[in-house]
Formats: C-alpha cells, structure tokens, sequence
C-alpha cells in the first residue's frame, strides 16, 4: 500500500505548478492497488485528467470548508474523487463520504462503477440510496444518492451528522433539489465546521457558486478550526477533450425524430466507425426511433448492419443499463438513443459522433394557471455544447445539430433557467417547513424562486390542512404529510384513507403513482394496448383501473407472462409492489391501520379527492369536443387519449398530471361529486348555487 496523506496529519509541502494556476504537491499522485487483478482499472483511473489533481484536490478540500471543482464530463469527478477521499482517510471512524446526482440512474450506474473499480461488492463499502431502494449497510463509506434522498435525510438528522464530506455534484444542472440543498448545505456549515463541502460542475458558472458560498469568518468557526478557509477554492480540471466538428442542417427539420434516424444511416454509411450518441427527449421518441432503426435493420439489411441500437431513459432496467456501458464488439457500431442524462451525468466510451436534436424535457409551472407540466422545449447554448463534447472523448469526433447555424447563434438562450424558477413549489415548501425554515421567501437561495409561485404553493398547502394560519406545520397532519416521500397531495391522500376504510387500495394507487407506467410502451401497439386497457378499466377512471391491474398481478402470482399477455410492464409491476411495501410501512408507523373497503369504489374516489381537489375540473357544458375547465383557474384541459376515460368525459374529475403537446392533456384522471370539493376543501371550494366555486 502507498502512502497517503491523512487530513489532519502533517501537510504536504506545497511547491510551484507549473500546469496553469492550479496547486500542485509534493506527495503526489500515487495509486494504492488494492489487490489482485485490477491493474487494468487502475491504470484507467491513472489515466484520468482529474488524476493529476489528486493531491491538489486532497489539499484544497483539507484546508476550505467549500471546494469548487470543474471539470470536463468524462476527467473523472464523479467516479474518482470520492475514492480519492476516501483513501485520503475522510470514510475513518465511521464517517461516510456522500455524493449527490440529481437523476437516479446515474447514482446507480457510477455507484456499481466505483464498486467495481475498488474491487467490492455494490452496497458495502460503496453503496446508493435512491427514494424507494437503499443499497448501503452499516459498513458504507462512499455513498452516492440522490440530492432529494439527502434533503429527507436531514428531516432526521438535520446537520448530516455522518457525512465527512458531501460533494454536490452535477451543480451546473441546477435541479430544484439540488438549489435547496446548497441553501441548506451552506446553514449547516456554520453549525459543523469540520464538515467539508465539494460542488462540482461540468460548466464555468463558478463564480456564482463561488459568491454564494462566499462567508464572513465567524468567530466561533474561527475558533474551532483557526486554519480553515472560508472563501471557496476552485480548482479547474484541465480536460483532454479532443477537436469536435459542428455540422448544422442548412433547412430547419420537421420531425427531428425522422431526421436522426436519417442522419444515424448517413454516418454509418459514409464514416468511420466510432460509436453514435444521439439525443432525444424522452423515452416515447427514443423507443420511436430504436424502432425506425430496427424496422430499417430488418427491410435494408445492407444500411445498417452492423448497427446495435440501445435506448437509454431513466427507468431502464439493470441489465438494460449494463449494455450501454458494456463495450462496442469489434466490427460494430453501437448507436445509443438517450435523454439529457448523457449529456453530463453518464460518461460513455467510444463515442464518436453526436446527433443533437436541439430538445430536452422540461418542467415548465405555470403560477397563473397553476398547472405545471413536461413538455419538449429548446435546450440552451450551454447544453448544446456540453452535448458536442460528447464526441471528443477518445479521437476527434462530429456533432451533427438538427438546426440551423442561424438558429443556434441568434435564437438559441445562452444557458436554461434553474429548475426552482419553472417548478411548482409544494414539495418543496413543506420539505423546508419540516426543516424548521419559516421564513421561506427569506431562504438563501442560490436562485430565488418567484413569489407567485411561492404563494400558489402555501396556498395550496393551507387548504390541504398542512399548514396552519401561520403557515406553520399543522400536528399531527403536517408533519406526517411531511414524512411521507410523496407528493404532498398523493400523502394527504394516503392519510386520509385511514378514516374512510380504503387504505390498501389507496396505497395502491399512490404506489402506482410513482412510477412512469405500468404499461408497455405504446408505440405501433396502440389499438392492441386499448384493448388490453379495456379488459381493466373502470368507469371511475384510472386510479381504479388501476387497482383492477394489481388486482390482477397478485393473481396471476405476479407472472411475467401475465403481464406480456396483456401488455403490462412487468418491471414496473414488481417495482410497485416494492414501492407499495415500503410506503405500507411508513404508513403503519404514522397510525395508518390497513383496511380494505372490498368494492366500495366511492370511498376510494373520496381519499383521492381528499389530496387531489385543487386538479379538480368540470367538462364545459354545450361543447363537444371534451373539453374541461379547472375549477382553481379556468384552464382549458382535456383527458388523455391514454386514459380510461379518454372520450367517456364525464362532468366531474380530478387529475393526477398534466401533459402538454397540442393541448393540455390529464393524465390519471377518477370522476368525482362535485359536492365532496366544498366537504373536503371548506377553505378551497364554496357552493352557494349547484356547482362548486373557488372562494
Ligand atoms: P465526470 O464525473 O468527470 O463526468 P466520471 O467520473 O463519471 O467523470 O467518469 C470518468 C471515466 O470513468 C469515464 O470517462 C469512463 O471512462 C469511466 N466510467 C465511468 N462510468 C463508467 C461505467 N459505468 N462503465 C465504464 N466506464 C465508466
Ligand atoms: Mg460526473
């Protein structure tokens, strides 16, 4: 084993760099092999841009409370530096070392790579802790998780108290979790000096990050730990990306879909080989494309043999994961189809060119309408590049834009708008309150959010009795909302099953709720999917068809070709029975007795409007094309052509979602009494004539 230098022992001596600025030491960068048979790996690792740095970084998260890394996706941040602190001594003494991602799937997929790189099995000394799956044990030393994970940790324990070191990576995607976390993160520091904080990034915004976490030295920090530095380090990892060459189509496309199909059979046939990153926007497009480029295998074997098409989208499954990271075989050409998540999160190898579609899915909140929703909008300049860079990793590669060069400079925004500004605020505002954070509008937000948003939000919260006149958590229901890793709608709804009698079809629904789909995806299957849907469906909507589907899953012994045969997602079943487990537990601890009200399907359509009465909508009269006004805002809204009820139309519902294409789509609708909006809300809803109205 070589020697590492320890915190808190004596320093390295620092001497003159001469790499550009950045801090260079003596005991430099040499590598502890941990055993047999990873000499491979390790010379990997060594090869890594952010290798280099290994003792700069050492020193710099040492002697600052608060170090900014930045580094090129792919130089090794994620996978390497909490090794390097770890090896550095930051996991002794039963501290643990965190690293938050905003997505899941990257906190599964670089956990299982660091597991492997360090010779151990995943959910030992490296584990991960998603919402609804914990891979850690008590013997954890390097934990990646989810920055929403984390923020519920604290409800616990609010100063982290285990944690060593958190590295807030993904920074410069600015998810709405990871903004609240660095408010929270920036509190706790005051409180535990001796906590280091690592924000990484894949883009220079660093400076903003670097304002933010920017302290006045306080006496009683100073006196606890007198060397340490309260100005934020940045250290930038200079990256080896090689040249990428920008090609724009010279005629805006239609259907980008179509045209990186197109482009996909261009490169393969005129290029050489190299893998093929293509970015979509969710998994209905990729899987449309996967199946363009399969169908084109099958009628064209000359254009694309050779091709290995593989989708990537959160909520693949884990062998699905292993094939994209699992390398080309020689003589072929592997094509991936992915979201944003490979833009920065996921570092694949061997890519070459990169199709970039120019859209990503976004949230959008609407305060006004008070409807929030994912729609596909233009990505930013920032994206765009960070997408073109994928092609530079192992010789110089191509980036082929399906938009203009005139579209890209003039129109395209330079960077996105942090998630917090285009979110609704509810869950975010009752995680706060569980927190102690009263003063909500006066959090030190890297981003404010706007204050319309804000008010909808603790409006909202009010009338689902979760917070008090005072905007204070009501007990017990607040805080047992707050407990509860839901929406705060689908918790109040769980909660308030309890008196009604239905609580395990409600916890049915909610676990149903938190996954994407049960359904197969639709694609060229959609007269076969209806028809599936039919011998399920309910007439007080989806909410209750579902109910029929796990019904009927639990029947068939929870069989795989149960679920093929009528065209159910047989991952997605066995995770809702997972989920459904696990939110069983929370519920029973709370004092959720589990009852079942048989058949009685109007107590469950009550505890969903219990949570869900601000989604409530009433059809216009005297028009017959389906349409519904909300009650809260007088949006125009229509049933999805997914949902069970979709052309049924039924005057009274609620919603679960929307969706936005042409028009705003409901998704997971359930018919309601109009009269059990005023009887559940009394703040929200009055009824002086027939129908209920807002106050
Ligand atoms: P960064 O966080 O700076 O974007 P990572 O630490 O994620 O970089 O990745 C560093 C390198 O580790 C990648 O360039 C790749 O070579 C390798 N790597 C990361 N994840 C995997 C994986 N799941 N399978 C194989 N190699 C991987
Ligand atoms: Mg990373």
């Amino acid at each position: 084993m070589s020697q590492f230098w320890k915190p808190g022992t004596e320093k390295p001596r620092l001497i003159d760099d001469e790499e550009g600025g950045v801090l260079f030491l003596t005991a430099s960068a040499s590598s502890s092999s941990s055993g047999y048979g990873f000499a491979s790996i390790e010379k990997q690792r060594q090869r890594l841009p952010v290798y280099k740095y290994r003792t700069a970084i050492l020193y710099l998260v040492e002697t600052h409370a608060t170090t900014i890394v930045v580094g090129e996706t792919g130089s090794g941040k994620t996978t390497q530096i909490p090794q390097y602190l770890k090896e550095a001594g930051w996991a002794d003494g039963g501290r643990v070392i965190a690293c938050t991602q905003p997505r899941r799937l990257a906190v599964q997929a670089v956990a299982s790579r660091v597991a492997e790189e360090m010779g151990v099995k995943l959910g030992e000394e490296v584990g991960y802790t998603i919402r609804f799956e914990d891979a850690t044990s008590t013997g954890t030393l390097i934990k990646f998780l989810t920055d929403g994970v984390l923020l519920r940790e604290m409800m616990d324990d609010p100063l982290l108290t285990k944690y060593s070191v958190i590295m807030v990576d993904e920074a410069h995607e600015r998810s709405i979790s990871t903004d609240i976390l660095l408010g929270l993160l920036k509190k706790i520091q005051r409180r535990r000096p001796e906590l280091r904080l690592i924000i990484s990034s894949a883009t220079i915004e660093a400076k903003s990050m670097s304002a933010f976490f920017q302290t006045r030295r306080r006496r009683g920090l100073q006196d606890a730990e007198p060397a340490l530095a309260m100005e934020p380090a940045i250290l930038s990892v200079e990256g080896r990306g090689f040249n990428v060459q920008i090609h724009y189509v010279e005629d805006p496309v239609s259907d980008y879909i179509q045209a990186a199909v197109s482009t996909v059979l261009l490169i393969h046939d005129k290029e050489p080989f190299g893998d093929i990153l293509v970015f979509l926007t969710g998994q209905e497009d990729i899987e449309a494309a996967v199946k363009l480029l399969t169908e084109e295998a099958r009628d064209n074997r000359k254009s694309s043999s050779g091709l290995i098409v593989l989708p990537l989208y959160s909520g693949l499954s884990r062998a699905e994961q292993e094939l994209i990271f699992s390398p080309t075989p020689r003589g072929k050409r592997k094509v991936v189809i992915s979201t944003n998540i490979a833009e920065t999160s996921l570092t694949l190898e061997g890519v070459v060119y990169v199709i970039d579609s120019g859209f990503s899915k976004q949230r959008f909140y609407n305060p006004v309408s008070d409807i929030e929703n994912l729609v596909v909008a233009p990505i930013s300049k920032a994206s765009a590049r960070q997408r073109a860079g994928r092609a530079g990793r192992v010789r110089p590669g191509k980036c082929y834009r399906l938009y203009t060069e005139e579209y890209f400079v003039n129109e395209m925004a330079t960077e996105g708008i942090p998630e917090i500004q285009r979110s609704n605020l509810v869950s975010c505002v009752i995680q706060l309150k569980a927190l102690g954070i009263d003063n909500i509008l006066g959090f030190d937000w890297p981003a404010s959010p706007s204050p319309e948003s804000m008010i909808r939000a603790l409006e909202v919260l009010y009338s689902l009795g979760v917070l008090d006149d005072d905007a204070k958590l009501t007990a017990p229901l607040g805080f047992q909302v707050a407990e509860i890793p839901l929406d705060p709608m689908i918790s109040k709804m769980i909660l308030s099953s309890n008196q009604l009698g239905c609580s395990e079809e409600v916890l049915t629904i909610a676990a149903v709720l938190s996954i994407q789909s049960i359904w197969v995806s639709s694609r060229g299957i959609q007269k076969e999917l209806d028809e599936a849907e039919l011998r399920f469906a309910a007439a007080e909507g989806d909410l209750v068809t579902f109910l029929n589907v796990y019904k009927g899953f639990l029947q068939s012994g929870k069989s795989s070709q149960w679920c093929h045969k009528n065209y159910i997602n047989y991952h997605a079943m066995k995770k809702v029975v997972d989920i459904r487990e696990q939110l069983r537990r929370i519920a029973q601890r709370l004092g959720v007795t589990l009852k079942s009200c048989d058949k009685d399907m109007q107590v469950v359509r009550k505890a969903v409007t219990t949570g869900f009465f601000a989604n409530a909508c009433r059809l216009e009269p005297f028009t017959h094309n389906g349409m519904y006004k909300t009650v809260r805002t007088s949006q125009e809204v229509y049933i999805h052509p997914s949902s069970v009820l979709f052309r049924v139309n039924p005057k009274w519902i609620v919603y679960h979602s929307i969706v936005s294409t042409d028009r705003q789509y409901m998704r997971n609708v359930a018919t309601i009494e109009p009269s059990w909006l005023r009887e559940v809300a009394p703040h929200f809803y009055r009824q002086d004539g027939p129908d209920p109205m807002l106050h």
